[in-house]
């Protein structure tokens, strides 16, 4: 076992499948069962999932929304992802616990560091929503966060390409995959990984970043057991 506990951060744009809005019920399910394997191989798991798939703030402020409201609206997304995930985890036996950011008990319990270490230590899932629980953050930022304070041993990144590339793999054939790179030359290189204020919180507090496809069932079991899917972020 490399790992003993980890933050996984998943996309709220990878939960629409071929949908292209909402939750779609098959990569819901695809994701529950490559979790529940991963807790049944003994890791401790924390869990960030996006909100993109629902709605943006940024998105929200182009149409001419209040960008805090629009930050609160793609929060609550976040909660209604975490919500359906929780769900389909319960469905197949994997116990699982929402953690809001912004209190709103019953539908989650109210997050702080102590009950998501609690809750994987009691061998259930800790889905911490909300993001950072602040407006003008992302859930990448939120993700970086809740791994360090969690002490997480890694980040994982859950993406729909199987790392970090020279350039953008799905319009530029001619990219090339790193197996290891360091924040440093990620942020001069200004790829697109995770953004700026993620990268840097987790090159200052070391929280190593490491970058897969998690559409590609079975691919987080494989991390877990060392073999290289992904690229390693780190200093
Ligand atoms: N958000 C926020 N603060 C946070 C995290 C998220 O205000 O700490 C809002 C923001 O509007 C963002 C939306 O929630 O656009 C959805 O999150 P994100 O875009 O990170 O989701 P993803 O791209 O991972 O699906």
């Amino acid at each position: 076992m490399k790992y003993n506990r980890i933050l996984l951060k998943l996309s709220g744009e990878s939960l629409m499948g071929k949908q292209g809005y909402g939750i779609d019920p098959e990569r819901l399910n695809s994701y529950a069962r490559q979790i529940q394997e991963a807790a049944d191989s003994g890791v401790q798991i924390g869990i960030v999932i996006g909100g993109g798939n629902i709605f943006r703030g940024l998105s929200g402020a182009a149409k001419g929304f209040d960008r805090v409201k629009g930050d609160q609206m793609g929060m609550m997304a976040t909660v209604i992802n975490s919500l359906a995930l929780s769900s389909a985890l319960e469905a197949i036996g994997q116990p699982s616990k929402v953690l809001t950011a912004i209190p709103m008990f019953p539908v989650g319990y109210p997050y702080s560091k102590w009950e998501a270490i609690k809750t994987m230590k009691e061998g259930s899932i800790a889905i911490m929503s909300c993001g950072t629980g602040s407006p003008y953050f992302t859930t990448d930022t939120g993700s970086a966060l809740r791994a360090i304070e969690i002490e997480a041993d890694v980040m994982l990144k859950g993406t729909r390409v199987d790392g970090v590339y020279t350039a953008d793999p799905e319009k530029d054939p001619e990219a090339k995959k790193f197996d290891e790179i360091t924040y440093d030359e990620v942020l001069a290189r200004n790829l697109k990984v995770m953004d700026i204020t993620a990268t840097a919180l987790c090159k200052e507090n070391n929280m190593p970043i490491y970058v897969f496809n998690m559409d590609v069932e079975g691919n987080l079991a494989k991390m877990l057991k060392g073999e290289k899917v992904g690229t390693l972020v780190s200093n």
